[in-house]
């Protein structure tokens, strides 16, 4: 450090030990008459599973509560928010800045849609213009008190999307998905974007599940079964709504009347997202169940034969609470589905059989193999990332049979 450092790095060309450089902020400000309480924005890694169905969906749903509730259209190339209102009039530009229309039930809306003179035209546009686009319905439209806005963000997690999130203020984001994706690699792919930008993922919610014979209320998994929770354990994540297909949405869709939607699917995420406080807009919190097989206290050398499991119930990395539950049994199968049930996300133990790893990797449970000393030390270091598994499995020692290898 030079005798005349002032510590402002930005202004002083020299290269020192101790220089630091500025984090670039790409955040864009508001308009000077907005004013936005909460922004959520909805993700989904392919277009056409239902993104903006549940956006508007959701809008709709809080401001039903009574909330003042808005949509920011981002998603440029295909923006089917207007449709879905029945909007067919252009967004004006005042004195005061560009004004969102308001929907028949007041939900402020803005769209590239209301704003292009023939919205059958493609927009053709570059990324850097359309994510200039999306800047642009935030610094330059006047946001009135809006309790809740949802953003209907471009599908995928490139350029535009990242961007979006670089300069809009999201204070989390719910992923939207349907069987017949490829949902693993989508949800990894958001949960990394959301980790890159340090916004907090609310959940998942599960589109086109199933349909429901309106004759005979036989559940078709038309694009087959869902591993929806799988996944989610596989995150830790809440599912937070599971849509059925139902044709009387598309049709409220395409008749602009998605106000008049029916059905109680996003009632829960609507109560979660109207609990949440000034700071924090995860629904439920972070929430994580961990199971230590144990001998009393102590993290167990042999799973399958543990004396008991002591459980820890994790809020945002944190124990809130414990409890012993003794092992109910050692039967070919059962243990991994005990623990299922009971809700686990994480099992810890000093030793397991590899049978018994692959059902609980099966069922989106992790492992942790390797763990000794207090079980719940072993919880806290594993909350606290310290936690590594060994991987080890036990192939040859003598207890083969307790560790759940061939017992399972
Ligand atoms: P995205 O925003 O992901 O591109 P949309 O929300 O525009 O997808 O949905 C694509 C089409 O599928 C729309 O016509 C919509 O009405 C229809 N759709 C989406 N979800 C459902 C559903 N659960 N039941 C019936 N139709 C649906």
């Amino acid at each position: 450090m030079s005798e005349n450092c002032n510590q402002t790095c930005s202004s002083c060309g020299e290269t020192c030990a101790d220089r630091q450089e500025a984090q670039i902020d790409f955040s864009e400000k508001p308009h000077e008459l907005s004013h936005v309480k909460k922004v959520i924005g909805i993700v989904s890694g392919k277009g056409g599973v239902g993104k903006s169905l549940v956006t508007s969906m959701l809008a709709v749903a809080m401001n039903r509560k009574g909330y003042h509730t808005a949509i920011l259209d981002a998603d440029v190339t295909g923006p089917s928010i207007p449709k879905a209102f029945g909007i067919k009039e252009k967004a004006m530009e005042s004195s005061i800045g560009l004004l969102p229309i308001k929907s028949k039930t007041g939900i402020e809306i803005m769209s590239i849609n209301l704003l292009l003179e023939n919205d059958t035209e493609p927009v053709v546009w570059r990324g850097p213009l359309i994510a200039g686009a999306v800047k642009q319905f935030w610094t330059d439209v006047v946001w009135n008190d809006v309790d809740y806005m949802f953003i209907d963000m471009p599908p995928g997690t490139g350029d535009v999307p990242l961007t979006v999130f670089q300069s809009l203020p999201v204070d989390g984001i719910i992923i939207v998905t349907s069987p017949q994706e490829l949902v693993s690699m989508i949800v990894s792919k958001a949960v990394k974007m959301a980790q890159m930008m340090n916004i907090p993922i609310i959940g998942l919610v599960e589109n086109m599940a199933c349909f429901v014979c309106p004759d005979c209320n036989k559940e078709y998994k038309i694009f087959g079964d869902s591993n929806i929770d799988t996944i989610a354990r596989k995150y830790n994540l809440d599912v937070l709504a599971s849509l059925p297909i139902d044709p009387k949405l598309a049709a409220a869709c395409d008749r602009g009347m998605i106000e008049l939607y029916d059905g109680p699917w996003l009632d829960r995420l609507a109560d979660g997202l109207e609990d949440t406080n000034e700071d924090n807009v995860k629904v439920g919190g972070k929430k994580m169940k961990i199971a230590v097989a144990s001998e009393y206290e102590m993290v167990t050398e042999h799973f399958g034969h543990c004396v008991n499991f002591n459980i820890f119930d994790a809020e945002d990395n944190k124990i809130v609470k414990s409890e012993t539950i003794p092992n109910p049994g050692h039967r070919p199968g059962f243990l991994p589905v005990f623990l299922h049930d009971l809700g686990v996300n994480v099992v810890i133990s000093g030793g397991m059989g590899g049978g018994a790893i692959d059902i609980f990797n099966e069922k989106g449970i992790e492992v942790i193999v390797g763990a000794r000393g207090h079980a719940q030390n072993a919880a806290q270091e594993y909350l606290l990332g310290n936690l590594k598994t060994t991987g080890s499995v036990c192939h040859e020692h003598m207890h083969h049979d307790e560790c759940g290898q061939h017992s399972l």
